[in-house]
């Protein structure tokens, strides 16, 4: 019963909420049927551009808005796709849908091939990759006479009716365009739109959760070639004869700069900028030449007056003030429901682990063993190896000697994103976060591995989508109550106080219902009373059967809730006991303790 009386209310929310982020696509989908009603076939012709380019940068949008990869030479995939849908129509004689098709297929496999550069390299050297992709395309739709026509070019495919006419056509592109818009959202909106926004701004961390980024950029990546292909060949009907100097360079900036004038991590930002920059050189003819010059003097305005784009303009429910004085109140008797795991008694034990740094002995032959239901404290002087250790753990590096076992199995050296399945979760000494996530969606990236749908039932929302959906938002609104920041769930990431985000790293790491926590220096920044609360949190999460490994300076917290304290210093044990055997040893006390 009281289940039912906690939903009620939230799903009324959430339906009003969802309304609220419908109403502008509702809005855009009215002025879409409205529009044959009021304008002539120029007007078709503008708006049928503006869909099919909408087609192509939605898809784009999730590689380069949500997964922050700089694909800059898109034009080529749009190259592709015409010149294959026409030539399949001209030559193979099929049906000019089936064209569309070959088009989706052609421009999927290109998108990854273009992709594929990006899981070595970054930012502009990836950027540059597409570039001179788009490059090569252009030269061999050139050279290729017998085939593409060379400099001629060759006719595109003539749309059967009713899609014959202008506004006929029109209709089919806006409908395509629609269910793009209705794809990449559901995208956006589940762990696959979470995951790419955690690789574009907290990569360590998405590592840490486990999220795979070859994988999930390649899928992202073909999908959206396989949009820019049917967008290629809607173009080439739009056109009705393509030549290879209808695909400028010009083209692929306007692609760009829409996502970024609209804004990263938005459909609605990206779209209305794709609109924008569609209809704004047609509103006087004479700057059409000027299109180029007008994208980069929009583009800068917007990057220095709202550099979050269209969608940062639009989101005022991240403008109202919040309560200042606000204190985490963590809820430990709701563990229970995160973490239940009291039949496991393997260990994580490290044997004279050495790893070194140039000539830095950064850990110099530790022993370690963390086991589970107790607090195990590594303290030490900075730059005593404590954070090194953590990270040999979590797979960032790999012991020059010694090893790392999980129970009677040595840890697989390197991929850290590997951890996360075997249970093994973390903070970091700098909070990573999504800042422009909510808080909610932050702490659910910590449960992206734990979804079961495929790429292909978010696209569409099918059942399991939407069962893992349910799954990760309870189980984030229990891992937030848990930790005392539940009020705070709606709020944008980067508004929070810093010892509130060490407290969504913690909700972050029990999605995983982690068999073994290890914290770096959660206590840093937090007030005294926050420090004690912190303590009887992280005690709890022991007791439910996790084993936790604790990096702090605070020797009171250390003291009080350890069951096991390692003392470091140079990468070297210094001393390892109970509390009271460290607080009693001589030279842990003259060198790190003072006294
Ligand atoms: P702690 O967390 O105890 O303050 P760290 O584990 O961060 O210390 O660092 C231990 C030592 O290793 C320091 O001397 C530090 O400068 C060095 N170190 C850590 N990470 C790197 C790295 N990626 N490259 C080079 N030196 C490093
Ligand atoms: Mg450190």
């Amino acid at each position: 019963m009281s289940a039912t009386g906690t939903t009620a209310p939230t799903r009324v929310s959430t339906t009003v909420g969802a309304l609220r982020t419908a109403l502008p696509f509702i809005l855009l989908g009215l002025a879409a049927i409205a529009l044959p009603l009021a304008g002539n076939d120029y007007w078709a012709l503008i708006a049928t551009r503006a869909a099919i380019y909408w087609i192509l940068v939605s898809g784009l949008n999730l590689a380069v808005g949500f997964g922050g990869q700089l694909a800059i030479g898109y034009v080529a995939l749009l190259t592709l796709g015409a010149y294959t849908a026409s030539i399949l129509v001209l030559r193979a004689e099929v049906s000019p849908y089936l064209g569309l098709v070959g088009a989706a297929l052609v421009g999927g496999a290109a998108g990854v091939v273009v992709g594929l550069p990006a899981l070595r390299l970054r930012t502009f050297y990836f950027a540059m990759t597409t570039l001179g992709f788009a490059t090569i395309v252009t030269q061999v739709a050139l050279a290729w006479q017998s085939v593409t026509g060379g400099g001629i070019g060759v006719p595109g495919p003539e749309m059967p009716a009713p899609f014959d006419t202008a506004w006929g056509f029109y209709g089919f592109c806006v409908v395509l365009a629609a269910i793009c818009t209705w794809m990449t959202a559901n995208i956006a909106a589940s762990r696959f739109g979470r995951a790419l926004v955690a690789i574009r701004d907290a990569e360590v961390a998405a590592e840490a959760t486990g999220i795979a980024k070859p994988k999930l950029l390649l899928t992202v990546f073909l999908f959206a070639g396989a949009m820019a292909g049917v967008a290629g060949g809607l173009f080439a009907s739009l056109q009705s004869y393509i030549t290879p100097d209808a695909f400028t360079f010009d083209l692929s900036v306007l692609f760009f700069i829409a996502i970024l004038i609209g804004g990263r991590g938005s459909i609605l930002g990206p779209l209305l900028g794709t609109i924008i920059l569609t209809v704004l050189p047609e509103f006087a003819a004479p700057l059409v030449a000027w299109s180029t010059f007008l994208y980069a003097a929009l583009l800068l305005v917007i990057v220095v007056v709202i550099p979050g784009g269209i969608a940062a303009l639009l989101d005022f429910k991240n403008r109202k003030p919040l309560q200042s004085d606000r204190a985490i109140v963590p809820r430990p008797e709701l563990l229970g429901q995160l973490l239940d795991h009291m039949d496991k008694h393997e260990t994580i034990a490290l044997t004279g682990v050495v790893l070194a740094f140039g000539g830095v002995r950064a850990i110099d032959g530790l022993d370690l063993t963390i086991r589970p239901g107790e607090v195990h404290g590594l303290i030490g002087p900075n730059g005593s190896g404590k954070t090194t250790t953590l990270n040999v753990i979590s797979g960032y590096y790999s012991p020059e000697q010694g090893d790392v076992r999980l129970g009677a199995e040595p840890l697989p050296r390197g991929l850290p994103q590997a951890r996360a399945g075997m249970g093994i979760a973390r903070t970091f000494q700098t909070p990573r976060l999504i800042g422009e996530a909510s808080v909610l969606q932050n702490v659910m990236i910590g449960g992206t591995i734990a979804g079961t749908g495929s790429f292909v039932e978010s696209l569409l929302t099918l059942p399991r989508h939407r069962a893992d959906e349910a799954k990760l938002t309870e189980q984030a609104m229990r891992a937030l109550s848990a930790v005392g920041l539940e009020t705070l769930a709606g709020v944008r990431a980067d508004r929070l106080q810093h010892s509130e985000l060490r407290f969504m790293e913690i909700a972050r790491a029990l999605m995983l219902s982690p068999r073994f926590l290890m914290l770096d220096e959660p206590a840093a920044g937090l007030s005294s009373d926050e420090i004690v609360r912190l303590g009887a949190l992280i005690k709890r999460i022991a007791r439910c059967g996790t084993g936790v490994l604790l990096v702090e300076h605070h020797a009171d917290l250390i003291f009080d809730i350890c069951d096991h304290v390692t003392v470091l210093n140079l990468g070297k044990e210094l001393a390892a006991g109970t509390p009271a055997e460290i607080r009693a040893h001589k030279e842990v006390v003259s060198a790190y303790l003072g006294g």
